[in-house]
């Protein structure tokens, strides 16, 4: 009999693991908790209109560069993918200044030295280092660790303190940290390894997709199922045993008991250790461990649709700040920056801002949709804070939108169970990169970790994470010679 494997979590490192684990032929189960599965890949429909509620773009996908490789390996390559323009696939705006991010390192650096000419060794540097920390990393699946030196040592960098001593002038630091909306940025804490590989990745190619974030979800599910996987929503995982017989038993909150050789959770860890029960191998310490982690910051979104013809599709991202602010210190009061995303074929555009979990904490006891007029009149506060910045750059947002639908930290917290609703899960720290960067193993035999908690965040991140965890069961060599890595630069 083929050993089983229990998945929780149907995000995408639950899938990709369970993806990786049915493709060699062993026998998967995967529960996911809520009634869709793709956790932050989640697209939902608003009469006409698709919205994304998590992911809106990936980077590194054409042959060569960061994600390329994995994308094919996971069948996920001939997803309706937009390349988005070349020569401006981000553009920050501070204040009435706008910067245009064009990709491909060298080109990337002569766009912006065109504005910062005094600045043109400092971005050749900023950028060989990227290049740098993106070529190693194929090295990621080695099956010799020694080859995994440099991101250890690079996880054990500032990312703050490399941006300034490769650049002095102000207003570009503040520039190339203006797209990092994709990153919770802190001085005290982001390693230069966070900060790089996924930079990197964006300066390679950036795209978009069409149809919604969804697809990759449903990519992956409907191969898990060829390959005779099953998928369960609606399924939440509430505790976790060892049996006399080494094996590990997972119960549901139906009641039901599923036995399994391994489990790999792709969910919080706090989360994870709190569906423990009966083990003589976790130590309290461990939990304790796990349960101080901090997380890194929610994020609030206006998914708005407009009316028809009144603004036109973009096809690059907008990252507009606020002239004064500190892009690396999250500020709670007002939205010091804000992300416009804009959706082909769509009359319709999304504002992303950060927003701690402590913000919207005094509602977390209420049941969704019944959370009171305070909360509804905060949402609304935040989306015309959200509109005032962004009629900088669009001066007639406000009387092009038709509806707007509106989601906090408490929305995520409540459809993916996700711990005080963080969109990037636990925070790594340069300081500690030793209880920071999470180990896919846990003390409980057979019970492993996934997802964007561990290594790296984001859709590159977690990919790179599914295969690092999957390795723990088929072997780094096995899945090495099946990811073909040998090919990849
Ligand atoms: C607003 C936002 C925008 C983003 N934009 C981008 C972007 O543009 N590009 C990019 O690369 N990345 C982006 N990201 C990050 C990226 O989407 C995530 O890093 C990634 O999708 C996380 O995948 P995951 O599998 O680790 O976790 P999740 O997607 O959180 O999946 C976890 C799953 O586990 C389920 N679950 C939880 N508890 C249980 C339980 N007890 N039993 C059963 N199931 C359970 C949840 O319902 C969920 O489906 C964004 C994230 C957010 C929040």
């Amino acid at each position: 009999m083929n050993q089983h494997v229990v998945v929780i979590g149907a995000g995408l490192g639950g899938l990709e693991c369970a993806y990786i684990l049915a493709k060699n032929g062993l026998q998967v189960t995967v529960l996911e908790h809520d009634k869709q599965i793709g956790g932050c890949l989640q697209s939902f429909r608003r009469g006409n209109t698709l919205f994304d509620s998590g992911f809106h773009y990936v980077g590194g996908l054409r042959e060569g560069e960061s994600l390329h490789g994995l994308f094919k390996y996971f069948q996920l390559l001939d997803l309706p993918w937009l390349m988005l323009d070349e020569t401006n696939f981000d553009e920050v705006v501070i204040g009435s200044q706008s910067f245009p991010f064009a990709f491909g390192h060298q080109r990337f650096a002569e766009t912006l030295s065109q504005f910062f000419p005094h600045e043109r060794k400092g971005l050749q540097t900023f950028v060989d280092t990227l290049k740098k920390v993106g070529e190693h990393l194929p090295h990621t699946f080695s099956p010799q660790h020694a080859d995994n030196d440099l991101s250890q040592s690079l996880f054990a960098q500032s990312a703050y303190d490399f941006l300034c001593n490769t650049i002095a002038d102000p207003l570009l630091r503040k520039v190339l940290s203006g797209t990092s909306l994709k990153m919770e940025l802190s001085r005290e804490t982001l390693p230069l390894y966070v900060f790089a590989q996924i930079n990197n990745s964006f300066l390679q190619s950036a795209f978009r997709i069409k149809g919604g974030g969804q697809q990759i979800a449903d990519r992956l599910a409907e191969i898990i199922k060829n390959e005779g996987g099953t998928i369960r929503t609606q399924s939440t995982a509430v505790a976790v045993s060892e049996t006399p017989d080494n094996h590990l038993q997972v119960s549901l909150s139906n009641g039901e008991q599923i036995t399994a050789d391994w489990v790999i959770a792709d969910i919080h860890p706090t989360s994870a250790v709190q569906l423990i029960e009966n083990s003589q191998h976790v130590k309290p310490v461990f939990k304790r461990r796990m349960n101080t982690l901090t997380n890194t910051f929610g994020m609030f979104t206006a998914n708005i649709r407009l009316k028809p013809g009144t603004i036109p599709y973009l096809n690059r991202n907008l990252f507009i700040h606020r002239p004064q602010a500190d892009l690396w210190q999250v500020r709670t009061d007002t939205p010091q920056s804000v992300m416009v995303s804009f959706y082909p074929e769509q009359d319709a555009l999304d504002l992303l801002t950060p927003m701690r979990w402590q913000q919207v904490q005094q509602w977390a006891d209420k049941p969704a949709r019944k959370r009171g007029e305070d909360y509804v009149l905060f949402k609304q506060q935040t989306v015309e804070q959200c509109l005032q910045l962004t009629e900088q750059y669009l001066p007639h947002i406000s009387s092009s939108i038709d509806r707007v639908f509106t989601s906090t930290p408490l929305t995520y917290s409540h459809y993916t169970l996700t711990h005080q609703g963080s969109a990037y899960g636990i925070q790594k720290d340069w300081h500690s990169p030793l209880t920071t960067v999470l180990s896919p193993r846990t003390p409980m035999p057979h019970f492993l970790l996934t997802g964007q908690n561990l290594n790296l965040h984001g859709i590159l991140g977690v990919s790179m994470t599914a295969v690092i965890t999957a390795a723990q069961i088929l072997g780094m060599d096995t899945l090495y010679q099946q990811l073909d890595v040998k090919h990849w630069n």
